[in-house]
């Protein structure tokens, strides 16, 4: 039988390659982005509780109603813009899902999709399935920042979608207000919809604000955002996120979604919901990582590893253009294998493998991991 892949450049992803890599060598896993603690105890006893009460039916197609509330409640109270609880939010398997159906609800053949690379590898693909053309805007180390003027140049009768990352994954830039007024200003009286990737909303550090869409009410109305509780509550192994957007759009989005997976696990969403009740879950998390970001630097000081500075997410980048020319890609297997710690090359983020000798570690560890991870590649 002759098979005709719908995706004939994709292999298995970087964060599968790494983490099967940092096994067979019992290196510190610091490629893959996940915790390497636990969840709050509360938020166990609260599944078990939903789990024990009956919530084991399907939930609602666009999520539980509480959830759903609490999550409008939140954004009001975040970023000043309350969306409607029955037709502008959906949850969601992940923010991968969010993603998966953000893009294939609204891009056809020949559409253009703007995305800014080094970009999460969940984007482009799915672009390329629906029949869509990826237009890459590059971002270059080490500020990483949009210059609206060159990303004006890219925009053409065919450009569908624009999506943006703030906090970026991998680099760990953020998107400022100055920015987000430029991509209202770029979008303005056009059909181009913006598919927001927040799901570091959390995770902005040193006093600055998460420039959210929903803090720009024109920008909102073009837009789908996404978000995680993977990352906001330390449950990456859930897969449960949402989908934020106006109810025109939130309303093809579900015509897809009721198809893709109809709804996600109940008991989870219920228990979020309460667990949501106090704020200080997450409000605290932008100070909890901004320690594990400043502890691990102290770590690597006096390395030949070359911090590049990270606003936002659980990612901190190194320019290891001190100790070797290598690949990224060779050096990132290198330092698995020889150094014990397993990194992400950022080359593979980008469609024409720009490689700035840059890697990505993961601080979402323990002090005691960063510590020894730190005392490795001090050594290097
Ligand atoms: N977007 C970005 C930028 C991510 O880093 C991730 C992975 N954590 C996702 C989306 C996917 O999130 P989820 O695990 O909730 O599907
Ligand atoms: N988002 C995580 C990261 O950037 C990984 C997600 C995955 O493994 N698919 O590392």
């Amino acid at each position: 039988m002759k098979i005709t892949s719908k995706l004939p450049n994709v292999g298995t992803t970087i964060f599968t390659v790494m983490s099967l890599l940092s096994k067979e060598h019992q290196a510190i896993n610091l490629a893959q982005g996940f915790p390497n603690f636990d969840c709050s105890p509360k938020l166990q006893d609260l599944v078990h509780h939903y789990t024990k009460k009956g919530f084991n039916q399907y939930a609602p197609m666009a999520g539980d109603l509480k959830l759903r509330q609490e999550l409008c409640k939140k954004s009001e109270r975040l970023y000043g813009l309350r969306p409607d609880p029955n037709s502008e939010i959906t949850i969601t398997a992940g923010a991968t899902q969010a993603l998966y159906t953000a893009i294939s609800a609204f891009i056809k053949t020949d559409d253009e999709v703007i995305l800014l690379e080094p970009a999460y590898d969940s984007y482009a693909p799915v672009v390329e399935i629906c029949g869509g053309k990826v237009v890459p805007y590059t971002l270059k180390a080490p500020d990483y920042t949009v210059d609206w003027e060159k990303m004006r140049q890219l925009v053409s009768p065919r450009t569908k979608m624009i999506i943006i990352n703030t906090p970026h994954n991998p680099t760990g830039s953020i998107l400022t207000a100055s920015d987000m007024e430029q991509l209202q200003t770029l979008t303005r009286d056009t059909d181009i919809i913006v598919l927001s990737d927040e799901v570091y909303e959390h995770l902005v550090f040193d006093g600055e604000a998460h420039q959210s869409v929903l803090r720009f009410p024109e920008l909102w109305q073009r837009s789908l955002v996404t978000y995680s509780f993977g990352k906001t509550f330390h449950v990456t192994g859930w897969k449960l996120g949402y989908c934020l957007g106006p109810a025109p759009l939130m309303k093809e989005f579900q015509k897809v979604h009721q198809f893709n997976v109809f709804s996600v696990s109940h008991p989870q969403q219920r228990a979020i919901a309460d667990f949501m009740e106090s704020p200080e879950e997450y409000l605290s998390l932008a100070n909890f990582f901004q320690q594990k970001r400043d502890f691990f630097l102290k770590t690597m000081e006096g390395s030949r590893f070359r911090p590049i500075p990270c606003k936002g997410t659980y990612f901190q980048l190194f320019d290891y253009s001190a100790i070797s020319q290598e690949k990224d890609t060779d050096f990132a297997r290198r330092m698995t294998a020889e150094y014990g710690v397993a990194a992400i090359p950022i080359s593979v983020f980008y469609s024409d493998g720009r490689d700035d000798r840059v890697v990505r570690l993961c601080f979402a560890k323990t002090e005691e991991v960063l510590e020894e991870a730190g005392k490795l590649l001090r050594e290097v």
